[in-house]
């Protein structure tokens, strides 16, 4: 018998995303192997959404990523709609065997609000949720949710409501990893790399402080808000201070931006994304906060390039120190790892990342908790 699976992505970016886009990177990753494995996978999201699935569903024409500026219940009121939607899906049919939830805290209420008319259920935690208790509250009436990390150290963390709920943790992958211990050696350049969303939990000040003191040119890459382009956010003049993002940007990091030696290029996507990691000396992840899944570490080791970071939140699991790169609990030492780095082995972070980040050893784990929550919640294995 096949199992079906309803796969919400949520409303704010196509699956995949057009570039920046963390979890719809995962789910446009995951879908493909759950589908080579005999799921057949519903895809509730915006219906720009072009990943290839066995049926989609949407409210939305387009990604609501720019909503995400406006004030926070106009923001919970997208997440809203398209949740009723997503409901009303699971009221008018009886053949979805489970629904793997993405969409932040309010996926997993609505859920859980179902009740024993909704199916079984599996809600990835994606954030770090030692900040955030209260956007999860309780999960009265949710036995038939479940909930999973995208790493130990993250579910470590998490409140006790959502612990009681969990089935484990599964670490992010990427395409990338799939047969990257035999690709040819990446030829390497001169420059560091900062991959992610400009935000002060990745720590794009420290690392270019870092660049101008140790010398070396630093590339960062990822949107700053919701801006892709440094000639979109040039245009958008002052109303674009009223993201937190965009002031720690112009604040902590825009007065070390000289263009020459640390630049930031925007959102990279693609093979240009590729080329740029790929080519880096090191990948540098100065982290404040406690990185919960962190896919850019991955793609890092699948394209050959080793980890310079701090060793918070998952970097330890993800990270073997000496071999795929160099972790320090001191921001201060960060200049001399990165020094280091280049005594590292790039076919060594490839092999890593061909045994451990692929797509398929991904996918064999989520069957694996998609027929345990269907066990907890008393369903038939499939
Ligand atoms: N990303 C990208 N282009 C950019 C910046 C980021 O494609 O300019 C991708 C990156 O490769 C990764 C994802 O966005 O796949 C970010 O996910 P991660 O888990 O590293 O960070 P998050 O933003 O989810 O905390």
């Amino acid at each position: 018998m096949t199992l079906t699976v309803l796969m919400n992505a949520g409303p704010w970016l196509s699956v995949p995303p057009p570039g920046y886009g963390g979890i719809e990177n995962i789910i446009a990753t995951l879908v493909p192997e759950l589908r080579r494995l005999g799921v057949r996978v519903v895809l509730a999201s915006v219906d720009s959404s072009t990943l290839p699935v066995d049926e989609k569903m949407s409210v939305f024409a387009d990604g609501q990523f720019a909503a995400l500026q406006r004030p926070y219940n106009q923001v919970c009121g997208i997440a809203q709609a398209h949740l009723a939607g997503v409901v009303r899906e699971l009221h008018a049919r009886d053949d979805i065997d489970l629904v793997h939830d993405h969409v932040e805290a309010v996926g997993l209420a609505t859920l859980a609000a179902m009740g024993p008319a909704g199916p079984p259920a599996l809600h990835t935690l994606h954030w770090d949720l030692a900040k955030h208790p209260a956007l999860y509250g309780s999960l009265d009436g949710g036995a038939r949710v479940r909930v999973n990390g995208v790493s130990a150290s993250q579910l470590a963390r998490a409140p006790q409501a959502l612990r009681e709920h969990s089935v484990g943790h599964v670490h992010l992958s990427t395409p990338l990893a799939v047969d990257a211990d035999r690709r040819p050696r990446p030829e390497k350049g001169e420059h560091l790399l900062i991959l992610g969303r400009i935000n002060p939990g990745k720590g794009q000040d420290v690392g270019a402080r870092l660049a101008h003191k140790v010398g070396f040119p630093l590339v960062l890459a990822g949107p700053v808000g919701p801006y892709h382009r440094p000639a979109e956010l040039a245009a958008a003049g002052d109303e674009a201070r009223q993201n937190p993002d965009v002031r720690f940007f112009l604040d902590e990091v825009a007065p070390h931006v000289d263009g020459d030696l640390v630049r930031w290029v925007g959102t990279v996507a693609g093979q240009e994304r590729d080329d740029l990691l790929a080519s880096a000396r090191a990948s540098l992840f100065p982290l404040r906060w406690e990185e919960p899944g962190g896919t850019a570490v991955v793609e890092s080791l699948a394209l050959g390039t080793p980890v310079v970071a701090t060793g918070r939140g998952c970097l330890p699991e993800l990270i073997e120190h000496g071999r795929t790169g160099l972790l320090t609990a001191d921001e201060e030492e960060l200049g001399e790892l990165v020094l280091a780095a280049d005594l590292l082995d790039p076919d060594e972070c490839r092999r890593v990342a061909a045994q451990r980040f692929t797509p398929a050893v991904m996918a064999e784990r989520y069957v694996e908790l998609y027929q345990r929550v269907r066990q907890l919640a008393g369903a038939p294995r499939l």
